[in-house]
């Protein structure tokens, strides 16, 4: 299958180039140049199949023609190695579980199959070790790191500013060792990016060492997104037979979660809309009101991992749809205040038992504020709430528990290396281990 760049100002490439490039040399987001239709047999059966059985056909229809089937089961069977459990919440209102991975978010899907698929082509290719540079100021530091552990003939650099992330985010990529080093840099994180982007640029580096980004809208980080929502339908057509009138609501922060949903729609899963649920950085919104797709920048809120000002994968969601008006029919929007999140947090903690964290506030708010009463709703609780704690905490006057793996890596010991806000030594370390 050939990637196209939805910027159309490059070639289209293979999915080996798509992924070790990231972003299309004019600057667009590459997009599969065929969605397929997944045959009828598969929705009819799918409430008898487990994660990983969807997931494989799911992968098969993107990148069967790439990879061989049964490296592929391996990759999809090695990434999802953990449930993905639809739970009810409340009258006809559902949370999508994505946060049982190893750092307890749902980009770990995506992180970990990315590192598989990028460790597949290079240890098909050469015996050259692939260095990942990854600049963090917390989340996708974690999810990176855990997602490549322990994957052969990669290393991981995570470059993140020092004092500036939280101790529970430092220790979930400064303690794994191995494959994975953190570089503790004595500046900002625009710092950070500033040497990997430099890095990227570097003729002589980069003619002595293979170097590439695990970028968040990478294919293979974002397609992979979409496995779930399939699996989501069949487990609640085990409860509701041939569920109709499904609305999915997602949090949305560079919206690829959600467009990996809308995805899935156009592969044929019946789902009936889709709400962008958002915080105050509400561009989306403001697009579907005026439909001028107009940035600025953001704000900081407490479901901070949503602070967007510019949502990356707007384009994918353009390039799809084509329209404005074909966007209207399939998505709707939604945003809330930390005000309204508090108060939602709380009250489905009192009333229903539920514990939700800020983001996937939002995603059940727009549910219950906009169901139909024939429709059926499932948000995407994208992280658990541990790992919002003071805010959780603050919110609800109760002690959060933390899950067993969050509360391992923080017996981890930390073995970060300092590195200054200086290239050349950055790129003298990067040569030295690579000697
Ligand atoms: C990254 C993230 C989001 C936003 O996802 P997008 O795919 O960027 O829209 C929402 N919630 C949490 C907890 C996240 O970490």
């Amino acid at each position: 299958m050939k990637y196209y760049s939805t910027n159309k100002n490059s070639e289209s490439v293979s999915l080996r180039d798509a992924v070790i490039k990231g972003l299309a040399p004019d600057k667009g987001l590459y997009m599969p140049e065929v969605i397929k239709q997944l045959p009828p047999a598969f929705f009819h059966n799918m409430k008898e199949m487990s994660l990983r059985e969807i997931s494989f056909i799911v992968a098969e229809a993107f990148f069967g023609e790439d990879v061989d089937a049964g490296d592929l089961k391996k990759l999809v069977d090695e990434t999802l190695n953990f449930d993905i459990p639809l739970v009810k919440v409340s009258d006809r209102i559902y949370s999508l579980e994505l946060f049982h991975g190893p750092t307890l978010a749902f980009k770990d899907v995506g992180a970990r199959f990315m590192a598989r698929l990028l460790g597949y082509f290079m240890n098909r290719e050469s015996r050259q070790t692939v260095n990942v540079l990854v600049a963090t100021s917390g989340d996708t530091g974690s999810a990176v790191a855990n997602g490549f552990l322990d994957v052969p003939g990669i290393k991981v650099y995570v470059l993140y500013p020092k004092d500036k992330v939280s101790k529970i985010q430092e220790m979930q990529f400064a303690t794994l060792g191995k494959n994975i080093t953190a570089l503790e840099v004595d500046g900002t994180f625009d710092d950070c990016q500033s040497l990997v982007k430099k890095a990227f640029l570097d003729k002589e580096l980069n003619e002595a060492v293979k170097l590439t980004s695990a970028n968040s809208i990478n294919v293979a980080r974002f397609l992979p997104q979409s496995f779930y929502y399939f699996y989501a339908y069949a487990q609640l057509a085990k409860e509701q037979k041939d569920p109709e009138n499904l609305v999915f609501s997602v949090p949305s922060g560079n919206f690829g979660n959600i467009t990996a949903g809308l995805f899935a729609k156009r592969m044929g899963l019946p789902v009936k809309r889709f709400i962008a649920a958002n915080n105050r950085n509400d561009i989306f919104l403001q697009y579907l009101r005026t439909g001028r797709y107009e940035p600025r920048p953001s704000v900081t809120t407490i479901a901070n991992a949503m602070d967007v000002g510019d949502p990356s994968n707007f384009a994918r969601v353009l390039d799809l749809y084509g329209s404005y008006e074909a966007i209207c029919k399939d998505v709707s929007g939604a945003s809330y205040t930390d005000e309204q999140i508090r108060e939602t947090l709380a009250r489905v903690l009192k009333v229903d038992g539920y514990l939700l964290d800020p983001h996937g506030t939002c995603g059940y708010r727009a549910l219950e504020e906009g169901l139909q009463p024939d429709e059926t709703g499932i948000f995407l609780e994208t992280a658990h709430p541990s790992k919002f704690l003071e805010t959780v905490e603050s919110i609800t006057g109760a002690q959060v528990v933390i899950p067993l793996r969050l509360q391992e890596f923080m017996l981890g010991s930390k073995q970060s290396l300092s590195m200054p806000v200086d290239f050349g030594a950055f790129k003298h370390f990067l040569m030295n281990q690579n000697k």
